[in-house]
């Protein structure tokens, strides 16, 4: 007489195949629908559990104020837009960390808070971006908005500036997909004029439409290496729902637009200020409305909801940032003698005179690097080989070597 098989059965519950609707048999073990069910749904909690547990630490570590602080360490000044930043990115992350924040039906939808900042060249818009994305441990990747064009025109693809942050994440979009893109020279893809009918407005407004979609959130194909797709070309798909964009722009003239609409309003805002709208730096005032009349698209503004302006760095912000941020520039120079053991010592009155020639020429906070090489560059070369232990930099060295340079010739 044959002998009669065993009925499989579940490992976890026990029963037999005729009991369960369905079981996954495997080489040592079975599980049946239900056991499965019951595993996925602890897996979830679990997960869930611990999503929780991880914000609420990161949360405490990335409070608005932590941020601030932070970025207090290497910005000089730009409170306003230390502060609306930090907001924006706390808001963030709280909405890219919480699983349910942005899907559950029943609670407030968290919408992506983008950020642009407005403020003439060189007064740290950038370095802000870049901070935050080195606090945060992100990939970061700055765009130039300027190289882009609608697709099918000579220039980049708005896809490419995804590229750069595939790059800055090793190609791991996962990564890449809770990045920060900066993107800079927004202003300059301003809608030329009123009337779009004579010319296609490539590399205005139809690239703006083309980072509408990037900034709003969704799943973008990507070229792997930038510049134009082509037909043929493997995409890599990113989602940007969570990628927080900072835009940056130096709007020149867009002073002349908040005064107008402030004497319109007419609220605390004086017809002498009018007159002068540079000298009341009227960029403290500045709304998404104006930021539309310069000519950014009414559904692009929208999706770049938190707006913020930096201030023009006078001379004493200029020489706080040589010397206090934590990567000062004269903090650098006396750590690269350090490594050769020699001390540098540098005037006061040095700083004062690299001051006032960034001043002079109109170089803001971008010409002190300049001004600093120049004086630097004799004492650089020759201390490896010096016996010397101490290097002072005074002010009639300093003076001598800025007349050798190139900054002698330009005076
Ligand atoms: P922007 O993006 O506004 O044109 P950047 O952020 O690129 O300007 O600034 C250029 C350089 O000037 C920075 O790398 C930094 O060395 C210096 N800098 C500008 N503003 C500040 C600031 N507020 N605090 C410290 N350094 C600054």
């Amino acid at each position: 007489m044959a002998k009669q098989q065993r009925e499989d059965y579940c490992s976890f519950c026990l029963r037999p195949r005729s009991a369960v609707e369905m079981l996954i048999t495997g080489r040592e073990a079975n599980i049946c629908n239900d056991c499965l069910e019951q595993g996925l749904a602890i897996l979830r909690e679990e997960k869930e559990r611990f999503q929780k547990e991880s914000l609420e630490t990161d949360l405490t570590w990335l409070k608005p104020s932590a941020i601030k602080s932070y970025l207090d360490d290497y910005i000089i000044g730009q409170d306003e837009a230390k502060t609306t930043l930090a907001v924006a990115v706390y808001n963030h992350y709280k909405r890219v960390m919480s699983p349910s924040a942005s899907k559950d039906a029943d609670e407030v939808e968290l919408e992506k808070s983008n950020v642009m900042l407005v403020g003439e060249t060189g007064t740290g818009k950038t370095l802000i971006a870049r901070t935050i994305a080195r606090m945060l441990d992100v990939p970061f990747c700055i765009a130039d908005a300027t190289v882009l064009t609608e697709a099918g025109y000579v220039g980049e693809d708005v896809e490419s500036v995804l590229t750069r942050l595939l790059q800055a994440a090793d190609y791991q979009v996962e990564k890449a997909e809770r990045g920060i893109v900066f993107i800079d020279e927004i202003d300059k893809i301003a809608r030329k004029g009123d009337n779009p009918s004579l010319t296609r407005d490539v590399s205005g407004e139809g690239v703006q439409q083309g980072l509408l979609k990037l900034l709003e959130g969704s799943v973008i194909g990507v070229p792997p290496q930038g510049g134009r797709k082509h037909p043929e070309q493997k995409l890599i798909q990113v989602d940007t729902k969570n990628i927080l964009f900072i835009c940056g722009g130096a709007f020149e003239g867009i002073e002349h637009r908040i005064a107008s609409r402030l004497s319109r309003q007419s609220i605390g805002f004086s017809s002498e200020e009018r007159a002068n709208p540079q000298t009341h730096n009227l960029l403290q005032f500045v709304t998404p409305q104006d930021v539309k009349s310069f000519g950014l698209i009414p559904e692009l503004v929208g999706r770049i909801p938190v707006v913020t302006h930096l201030n023009p760095l006078h001379a004493e912000a200029l020489r706080r940032i040589l010397t206090e941020p934590k990567n000062a520039l004269i903090k650098q120079y006396q750590r690269l003698l350090s490594i050769d053991e020699k001390e540098l010592t540098i005037e006061p009155e040095v700083l004062d005179l690299i001051v006032d020639k960034a001043m002079e020429y109109k170089l803001g906070a971008r010409g002190l690097r300049s001004l600093c090489e120049a004086i630097m560059k004799d004492v650089m070369y020759h201390a490896p080989d010096s016996k010397e232990k101490e290097f002072v930099v005074s002010l009639d060295f300093a003076k001598e070597q800025l007349a050798k340079s190139s900054f002698g010739s330009a005076a």
